[in-house]
């Protein structure tokens, strides 16, 4: 029996996983009824929601995966422990662990070894996976996250940091703007509770969900799908197809009107230099591999073997214009924007040098009308 069946057939509950994924929807249920019974609600409540939905569910997506696991940027250490901090109150491990499953996943996705294999079932890739304790399960291949005094930092410290983060911030919010025990439950159960369900099923969502439903607009290799509608709810995830056909991409949703607020929020962080070194895969790369994989598609309704040659023939034309054509199109457009600009400032110098030449003829010219007063004097 090869290691990996052997591995395969004893999965062991973990009880402590286990029963936190099964109770923390029980409690923030009993929580919300409660708190609504006891206080009402104001405006105060979601608002605080909102803010630990924002600040935990980023430093997961653009935090642990985007940075942290795939390397698609680099980040300032302020940015680094903020992610950090955090992410621990999203209750999804140490970013050392996080990203090793990651990385696993994206190495081996759908095989045995896929730590959320959806080949294994929707609820398996959904959290089954986090329930269970496998011997597979050692962290790899993350030598280079091990190295960063924040994250070992983080890894030893991982339930107090997540407590502090995830529960008592929340609370401290609560009681600062709610006032008293009350204003501290209030926070407790809106920005602590709920909000750890939500976040935790909205990244859950993804290795299940986005890998069931959806779309297969970049490759068809694996179950990977893009579906944008979970993009709202998970800061830009739900382009999972593209993500994990280029996942050395800093953004997942790659169009400019694409849902993706990590992108922006890793791009806006790049305008103060909190990060930088931002990865794009270049656009002809992107839309070739989109006809690729469209032809892909059609070509498997086609039966006659002849003709599948000469649409290949064709195919290679369509995608060495479309590459050269793109490559070139973008070329020319920073040129023309660096050209423009050169120009233009060129322009401005010349005016600029024109209303000082103005002021200086102007300066002879009253200096001669003045010694021409004096000679008349
Ligand atoms: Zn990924
Ligand atoms: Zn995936």
């Amino acid at each position: 029996m090869s290691e990996v069946a052997s591995v395969v057939q004893k999965p062991r509950v973990d009880i402590v996983n286990a029963s936190f994924l099964i109770s923390t929807p029980i409690l923030a249920i009993v929580g919300m009824v409660w708190y609504y019974m006891e206080h009402g609600v104001s405006w105060t409540e979601p608002a605080i929601f909102a803010f630990m939905y924002f600040t935990t569910g980023l430093s997961i997506t653009a935090g642990y995966h985007r940075l942290f696991s795939h390397r698609t940027h680099s980040a300032a250490w302020p940015l680094r422990l903020f992610y950090a901090v955090m992410a621990a109150g999203a209750f999804q491990n140490s970013a050392i662990k996080w990203c090793s499953d990651h990385r696993r996943h994206h190495l081996l996705t759908d095989s045995e070894r896929d730590p959320y294999s959806v080949v294994r079932g929707f609820f398996w890739a959904h959290m089954g996976w986090v329930m269970v304790s496998e011997e597979d399960a050692d962290v790899e291949k993350v030598e280079d996250l091990q190295n960063d005094p924040i994250l070992i930092w983080q890894e030893k410290h991982i339930f107090k940091i997540g407590a502090i983060s995830g529960i008592i911030l929340p609370g401290l919010i609560g009681y600062l703007a709610l006032g008293g025990f009350a204003g501290f439950m209030g926070g407790l159960v809106w920005g602590g509770l709920l909000r750890l369900v939500c976040v935790h099923h909205g990244t859950f969502l993804i290795n299940s969900g986005a890998h069931v439903w959806g779309t297969q607009p970049y490759s068809m290799e694996n179950t990977s799908k893009d579906l944008h509608l979970l993009s709202l709810i998970t800061f830009g995830e739900g382009f999972h197809n593209f993500h994990h056909t280029f996942q050395a991409d800093y953004r997942n949703g790659h169009k400019w009107y694409h849902w993706d607020i990590s992108k922006w929020w890793i791009k806006g962080f790049s305008w103060i230099g909190l990060t930088k070194s931002l990865h794009k895969v270049p656009q002809q790369t992107i839309e070739s591999r989109r006809m690729k994989t469209t032809f892909e598609k059609q070509e498997m309704s086609i039966t006659n073997k002849e003709a599948i040659e000469e649409y290949r023939t064709s195919l290679k034309d369509c995608v060495n214009l479309l590459r050269s054509s793109l490559k070139g199109l973008n070329e020319k457009r920073i040129e023309y924007k660096q050209e423009r600009k050169t120009l233009i400032k060129d322009e401005i110098a010349s005016f600029e040098a024109g209303v000082k030449q103005a002021w200086a003829d102007f300066a002879a010219l009253l200096t001669a009308m003045k010694s021409e007063q004096s000679m008349a004097a």
